[in-house]
């Protein structure tokens, strides 16, 4: 996008137009992978294939401590009496072998002795010297983890573009996977920008109010798993933003902003993006967060969102968030979630309207929303009451209680 002869950026583009472009820019602009010790690799992006190298369990084991036995071994009536003939715990191997009328000792994950198939649990059984009395007869296979049951070698295990959860960082780990293979993280530089602000602590004078969008963001990015770089506040100076943006476009992957992209006398960002590098786009038909701005500035992706906080929280979740996630090569889209409406809506707009929200459960036990009634993207109580964002589709003017939305968890 480029700007007309008088360096205006007339086009308002949909939202779902932001959101391709944003897709589209985080692919071409993917970060290089890493290997990481798999201890470290819960929230990453996967960037292999992860194939199984053994089978899991890698041998028949037992699932409880008992005596390992043959099951046709047992009484048919009443208790059986078998000869206890080694003891076999969870470790190194011993290579035991049973055969008729004999058990041994094995406790929770210890091999299963060469011709037993079957345990008995420990409270079932008495012993006495080398005999074992089971009080209770067991089926074939009871209380056996068989080899390979889980996963077998070969087997494709997780895909590349997961976000590794901690129960698939620990699956390749049990697979003997020390290290994987992971997108690297993006670095971000975060910039909040206003003549008004004032970092909390200070006091302040008249007009002036504090910097909530540095802790929003800087949270949200956390949240995120990143670590992100907050510069000191910007006054609105186009020279000295200019100098911050080039210093901070060198040396972070991704510039986030925020305040000075709307169409006020002070908002020198998006004609400053177009100087120093480009502009994807400018302007989103969406409510909260109209003027998000985004653009490049050599390497780095510079995403300038609007200051009102709860713009800054909209345009976070719903294209910041993604913009972060492709260039570390998730593939998977955020589940949508979707959940009844408690109370009638109406909106008088054709854009996307993002509306603060609280999920909870009914009495049915499905999912429903109510809308909070503060409006105003000032208004960050609102915000900080809610825990979802109900995503209102443009087309769409009105809903009664009990509608289906879809949700969006901030989470
Ligand atoms: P702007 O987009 O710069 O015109 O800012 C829009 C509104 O958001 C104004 O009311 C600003 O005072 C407010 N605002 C901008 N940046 C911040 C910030 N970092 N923290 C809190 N409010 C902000
Ligand atoms: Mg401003």
């Amino acid at each position: 996008m480029t700007p007309d002869t008088a360096g205006n950026f007339p086009q308002r583009i949909t939202f779902a137009d932001a959101q391709r472009i944003v897709s589209t820019v985080a692919h071409a602009t993917r970060l290089p992978i890493e290997r990481i010790a798999v201890e470290q690799a819960g929230g990453r992006v996967l960037a292999e294939e992860l194939v199984a190298g053994i089978a899991l369990p890698s041998f028949d084991n037992s699932a409880m401590d008992g005596f390992a036995l043959r099951a046709c071994d047992q009484a048919s009536d009443g208790e059986t009496c078998l000869r206890l003939v080694g003891e076999q715990f969870a470790g190194r191997s011993l290579a035991l072998t049973i055969a008729a009328g004999e058990c041994t000792r094995i406790t929770t994950g210890a091999q299963l002795p060469a011709g037993a198939d079957s345990i008995v649990m420990k409270e079932h059984a008495r012993v006495e010297g080398d005999q074992v009395w089971l009080q209770r007869s067991v089926a074939a296979g009871t209380h056996v983890r068989r080899a390979g049951e889980d996963v077998q070698p070969g087997d494709h295990i997780l895909a590349a573009g997961e976000r590794l959860t901690p129960a698939q960082a620990s699956l390749a780990a049990s697979l003997g996977m020390a290290d994987l293979a992971v997108h690297r993280r993006p670095t971000v530089a975060v910039f909040t920008t206003g003549d008004e602000l004032r970092a909390p602590g200070q006091t302040l004078a008249p007009g002036e109010i504090y910097d909530s969008n540095r802790t929003l963001l800087q949270n949200l990015l956390r949240a995120e798993g990143l670590d992100p770089v907050a510069w000191p506040i910007l006054t609105d100076d186009p020279a000295r933003m200019r100098a911050l943006l080039r210093d901070a476009a060198d040396a972070f992957d991704v510039v986030i902003t925020c305040g000075g992209v709307s169409a006020g006398e002070k908002d020198f960002l998006p004609q400053l993006l177009s100087e120093l590098g480009r502009i994807h786009f400018w302007k989103v038909l969406m409510r909260p967060g109209m003027p998000l701005l985004f653009g490049d500035v050599g390497k780095a992706q510079v995403l300038g969102l609007p200051g009102n906080p709860v713009s800054v929280l909209a345009t976070f979740l719903t294209c910041g968030r993604d913009l972060l996630n492709g260039m570390q090569g998730l593939a998977r889209p955020r589940q949508r979630l979707h959940a009844r409406l408690t109370r009638d809506l109406r909106k008088a707009h054709d854009r996307r309207e993002f509306l603060r929200g609280r999920l909870d459960h009914g009495d049915d036990a499905i999912l429903r929303v109510t809308p909070h009634p503060a409006d105003g993207s000032h208004r960050l109580l609102g915000a900080a009451d809610s825990d979802c964002l109900l995503v209102l589709p443009e087309a769409t003017q009105e809903w009664v209680e009990g509608d289906i939305v879809e949700v969006l968890h901030y989470a």
